[in-house]
């Protein structure tokens, strides 16, 4: 293959990152809480707001669910590596493709079979992890719903892997150097679309929703949301108590579509806890955290597709994970349409474009979104804690706010006490005791009395 195409897709990979990294650096909210607080900032400390018998249970909880958690996460990342990394997943792919002889079928049946058969490996953990919350009674389903919701989470997974893999090998056969620049454009186009639509069309699968009656917390939402200038065009209520005992809310759509949702849960909290919760929520809102964050994600997605280019033109990674660098004649993935591939020395259906590479790329894709995680994690974190100085400023009403960070992390076992790498893997809003302690230097540096919390 000529030296091209590659270099280009280096170029563009290496833009792309510059952007994201740079848009990163100047958008992330570093110091969420400005100015300075008289007698120097109050450090985390769970003693003062959870009595020892919370900060035992949470204990207890953080090392029931960690087994599972981490197993689980191994499991599959060293089940995808190993396929994609060996000729076992081109192997698998050819077992279960054996009989179909059109690639959109074989990619189809590949995406499929490879999708289940993780999901399948991971849900003995799964399983683990449920039986944990049932025991500290935060799941309230029953194990056919658990499944069923299950089922439904794995056919969401199927139509969105097989649709994008479809486009992606569609490219891949059409324009074989330059497929990737098709497919960065499609990614990108794709992450926004899905951020757009996810409210609308997956979230329903998952979740009936009702307008929040008229009465006193609609309307001190909404005149909330309207004190806020940010425009809200309705308040819903989430069933999530079919599901779980603990509390959220969250902001979805954009402009004159931004609805403000709550679990059920939610609602028999005092009517100024859920003031504080909706006052984070509208600082998301205010500064376009969620435009902002699919902005950087789907740069970062085009930006990765480029650098797939780079490792899926490897003949070395190629031969590595038994992927067919030459298209068989009467190949068995069924592609004799008219035209010959314009690409010189490189027939269609062969190295990447062969449907046999799906488990390189899926783990491919699993590297990037691991190594990925720790960085989101971190920018995520810090944007959480200026939704949280938004609805200290909103509100201006701290010893509330601690109380909620109190009740929510009591209600939904918070870890209280996170290591180094809980922060790393897990932890996209900040622990509740470095909540509970900005609370502290919010009051200190806008000298409002705020007693210890318990
Ligand atoms: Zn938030």
């Amino acid at each position: 293959m000529s030296r091209r195409p590659r270099i280009a897709a280096a170029v563009a990979a290496t833009v792309l990152f510059a952007a994201v990294g740079a848009l990163l650096v100047l958008t992330t909210p570093w110091n969420p809480l400005p100015g300075d607080v008289p007698g120097g900032p109050v450090k985390a400390d769970p003693g003062l707001d959870f009595s020892p018998a919370e900060i035992a249970r949470s204990r207890a909880f953080d090392s029931a669910v960690n087994p599972p958690a981490y197993a689980g996460l191994l499991t599959g990342l060293v089940l995808i590596l190993v396929l994609g990394f060996t000729p076992l997943g081109s192997r698998f792919i050819g077992w279960t493709t054996a009989r179909v002889r059109r690639w959109p079928l074989r990619v189809t049946v590949a995406a499929v079979a490879l999708t289940t058969l993780l999901r399948l490996a991971g849900l003995p953990f799964d399983i683990w992890s449920e039986s944990v919350l049932r025991r500290y009674g935060l799941s309230t389903q029953e194990w056919p719903e658990w499944f069923l919701d299950h089922l439904k989470s794995l056919a969401v997974t199927w139509v969105i892997y097989t649709i994008a893999l479809l486009l992606l090998y569609a490219l891949m056969r059409r324009f074989p150097r330059y497929w990737w620049a098709g497919a960065a454009a499609g990614g990108f186009a794709l992450v926004v679309a899905v951020s757009f639509l996810y409210p609308i069309a997956v979230e329903p699968v998952f979740n009936k929703f009702h307008k929040l009656p008229q009465g006193q917390l609609r309307t001190d939402l909404l005149a909330m949301a309207d004190r806020d200038q940010v425009p809200v065009k309705d308040v819903l209520v989430a069933d999530a108590s079919r599901r779980t005992t603990s509390l959220n809310a969250y902001v979805s759509g954009f402009g004159s579509t931004r609805r403000i949702v709550l679990y059920d849960t939610l609602l028999k909290s005092p009517p100024a806890r859920i003031e504080s919760i909706v006052g984070h929520e509208l600082g998301h809102a205010k500064r376009n955290d969620v435009l902002w964050g699919t902005l950087v994600g789907a740069l970062g997605v085009a930006g990765a597709i480029c650098l797939l280019h780079l490792l899926l033109t490897s003949p070395r990674l190629l031969r590595r994970a038994g992927v067919p660098q030459e298209a068989p004649d009467g190949a068995p993935d069924g592609s004799n349409a008219a035209g010959n591939s314009n690409a010189a020395g490189n027939s269609k259906g062969a190295g990447a474009a062969n449907p046999r590479s799906l488990a390189l790329l899926l783990a491919l894709v699993a590297a990037g979104t691991q190594i990925g995680t720790p960085v989101q994690n971190l920018v995520s974190r810090r944007i959480e804690a200026r939704a949280d100085a938004h609805a200290l400023d909103l509100t201006r009403d701290p010893s509330t706010f601690v109380s909620m960070q109190h009740e929510l992390s009591v209600r939904n076992i918070s870890d209280l006490n996170p290591d180094a790498l809980e922060y790393l893997l897990w932890l996209t809003h900040p622990a509740a005791p470095d909540r509970i302690a900005m609370a502290r230097n919010w009051a200190r540096i806008h000298g409002v009395a705020l007693g210890v919390g318990r």
